[in-house]
């Protein structure tokens, strides 16, 4: 078999599971042992994108891995943004940090190019938590704000200053409240201001959190966010974010002194300039073995990927859970294409979620054999940051 070049563009979860999973199909000799293994991010980081809400919480915790870190060696790193790619010539293109654009021929080809963060409009207001730079403004905003609170006279208006609202109440949302929770009241302490009059609102669009799961898991986390301080509000939109008044979908208005949207992820807008097909929402659309049609070599997993499981029709969803396994499979794809072997086909993840609940606690939701087991407290903080690490790579 003559010398390939595998190329994986993108370093976030799907991306370092796949140059896992293929390193290890090379030693393994299902794949050839001169195999160049190429990864290309824009940043020379891993992001772990599940924790931005540690960095807006609290000015502790360093939510990056250096790629280098990652993998030391047998595989080359190139930080750069890929611009195109060229499936007929199996080239493509990218733009290193000082904007000079390069071509590389490649045998293999793994999009993981992943999704970015949902913002609402300009005009909303608000900070939306789609990176590293906003969630350090969220911490400045919310420390401008205490400070001010220190010296405010009005009882209101420290009130006002003192009350955080999340917009959006999904898992990354649930998440957020909780760890602000925990951090906000004692950086109120350090202000000398009453920790009981921080107050944080998480705004829910349905009727219910975590309508992934059993409704009774729902009540547990709601009870959970409560007695750390979070209330929830259920079936309000939050609208705009004005001069510290919220405008809610119901027409009430409410003060507050920060706004921060999780509003969840779109497809990442690069795609749409790559010329490859997508689909008209803008992901990868995939075969069963998450090969890109019509594009010899070519494959695409996680965010950016529109996979179906062929046995059952259903969607996979956009987490890092599955992420993980399609990384793992993919490999084993890849190396039965080069071998001429038939493919493993995808399968969807078994319902599963882990949801963190502030330092140290967190929720675990899995259906067997038709039963809910829900493991919370410290345990459940446990089973939470183990799948945190092992998503990022982390021993
Ligand atoms: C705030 C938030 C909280 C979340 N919480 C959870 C959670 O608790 N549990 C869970 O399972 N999932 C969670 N998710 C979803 C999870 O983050 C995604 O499913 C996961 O990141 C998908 O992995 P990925 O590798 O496909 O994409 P990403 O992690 O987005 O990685 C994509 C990578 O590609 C790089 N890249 C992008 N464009 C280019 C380009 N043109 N050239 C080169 N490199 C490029 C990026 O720099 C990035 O490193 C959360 C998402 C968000 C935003």
């Amino acid at each position: 078999m003559k010398n390939l070049t595998c190329v994986v563009v993108g370093g976030g979860y799907a991306g370092i599971h796949a140059v896992q999973a293929i390193r290890k199909a090379v030693k393994e000799g299902n794949m050839p042992e001169k195999l160049r293994l190429v990864l290309i991010d824009k940043q020379p980081y891993h992001l772990r994108k599940v924790l931005l809400f540690k960095p807006a919480a609290a000015q502790t915790g360093e939510i990056t891995v250096p790629l280098e870190q990652l993998f030391p060696e047998g595989v080359e790193l190139i930080e750069a943004s890929v611009t195109s790619i060229a499936s007929a010539g199996k080239r493509l293109q990218y733009q290193d940090a000082k904007g000079l654009t390069h071509a590389l021929d490649y045998d293999i080809l793994v999009l993981t190019v992943g999704s970015i963060v949902r913002e609402p409009e300009p005009e909303q207001g608000g900070i939306a938590l789609t990176g590293l730079e906003a969630a350090a403004r969220i911490r400045a905003v919310w420390e401008g704000n205490l400070r001010q609170a220190s010296i405010e006279p009005q009882a209101e208006e420290r009130k006002r200053l003192m009350t955080i609202a999340i917009a959006g109440a999904g898992i990354s949302g649930i998440e957020t409240a909780a760890e602000l929770a925990a951090g906000v009241r004692l950086d109120a302490e350090g202000f000398g201001l009453d920790p009981k009059d921080v107050n944080i609102l998480l705004y829910n669009a349905q009727d219910r959190l975590f309508p992934q799961g059993p409704a009774k898991a729902s009540r547990k986390l709601e009870s959970l966010l409560a007695a750390s301080g979070v209330t929830t509000v259920h079936q309000r939109k939050v609208l705009q974010e004005q001069d510290g008044l919220l405008s809610l979908s119901s027409g009430e208005k409410t003060p507050v002194g920060l706004c921060i949207w999780t509003l969840g992820t779109r497809p990442n807008p690069g795609l749409r300039k790559m010329g490859l097909p997508l689909t008209p929402d803008g992901f990868v659309p995939v075969d069963g073995s998450y090969r890109v049609q019509g594009a010899q070599g070519l494959y695409s997993i996680g965010d950016c990927a529109r996979i179906i499981d062929p046995e059952t029709g259903r969607e996979d969803g956009k987490t890092c859970k599955e992420a993980t396994p399609q990384a793992a499979r993919l490999a084993k794809v890849i190396a039965a294409d080069l071998n001429g072997q038939p493919a493993p086909l995808h399968k969807s993840y078994m319902d599963f979620f882990c949801i963190g609940l502030g330092p140290q606690q967190g929720l675990v939701w899995t259906r067997q054999w038709g039963l809910d087991l829900i493991i919370t407290g410290k345990l459940g903080g446990r089973i939470r940051k183990m799948t945190w690490d092992m998503a990022s790579l982390l021993k």
